[in-house]
């Protein structure tokens, strides 16, 4: 099994301490059984990776010392996830998921067809660290809390291009190559689509590019790891090298 990770919220740097609260000393010592000595990966968001040393331990919390940067900063491409929330193992899934694939922030936003009426944000926030934690990533995407979708659209910063997975486009998939780089976010609507009222509002967006995902109707889970896997394909971090 590879080196323990942990996401700490403070800064790093060589020779500099670091405090860890009741949960993380509870993972390092009761869960992965190390104490005092051992070395781990630290990662606050900001500096990249730090093997780091744990300098005490104990029930309530711990410290450790950042020795080197072992992993310069990673961030992800500028895209953002707009999920409607659906049930909750499903949205957890969504969430580790975005993580793993590379999102920059996760807004859960409720649509008109959108069962779930509240997020346990901290919870969601949580996975994404577990996630960042375990996929060796140096930077954990912001869950924000649920907003109505029409309120984010009202708010909207029109420098950010909206990937609407467009379900009644079902069909051949569309490509994105050719699209413009820069800041996106990708929108997957619930269970139930998106609504006359919302398409309407979309639709008339300058902003907002309609694609299919394929010629079959995805469940929304599946649907966000389909379009950021495209997303990132054409548009992100994973081009560059052809096969040869
Ligand atoms: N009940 C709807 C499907 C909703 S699927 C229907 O039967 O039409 C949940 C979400 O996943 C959709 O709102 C859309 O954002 C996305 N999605 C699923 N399959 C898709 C596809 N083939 N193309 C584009 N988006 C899709």
């Amino acid at each position: 099994m590879g080196q323990v990770r942990l996401y700490i919220d403070q800064p790093l740097g060589g020779g500099q301490e670091a405090g860890l609260d009741t949960a993380q000393a509870h993972y390092l010592g009761g869960v992965m059984r190390l104490g005092p000595g051992a070395e781990i990966e630290a990662f606050n968001g900001r500096d990249g990776g730090w093997s780091a040393q744990i300098v005490e331990l104990g029930k309530r919390g711990g410290r450790i010392e950042a020795v080197a940067q072992v992993r310069p900063p990673l961030p992800p491409p500028d895209l953002w996830l707009m999920f409607a929330p659906i049930k909750k193992a499903r949205t957890d899934f969504i969430v580790e998921k975005a993580t793993e694939l590379g999102c920059a922030r996760i807004l859960p936003v409720a649509t008109e067809f959108t069962q779930a009426g509240r997020i346990a944000r901290d919870r969601l926030q949580a996975h994404a660290v577990e996630a960042a934690e375990q996929c060796g990533g140096t930077h954990v995407p912001e869950v924000a809390e649920l907003s109505p979708l029409t309120r984010v659209l009202d708010g909207w910063d029109e420098g950010r291009r909206i990937l609407w997975a467009d379900e009644s486009r079902v069909g051949p998939a569309e490509t994105l190559a050719g699209l413009p780089r820069g800041p996106w976010a990708i929108l997957i609507g619930p269970e139930g689509g998106f609504s006359e009222a919302e398409r309407t509002r979309l639709g008339g967006s300058g902003v907002v590019t309609p694609v299919s995902l394929g010629p079959r109707i995805l469940r929304a889970d599946t649907a966000a790891c389909a379009a950021i896997t495209l997303w990132q394909a054409a548009l992100g971090d994973w081009g560059g090298s052809r096969m040869t």
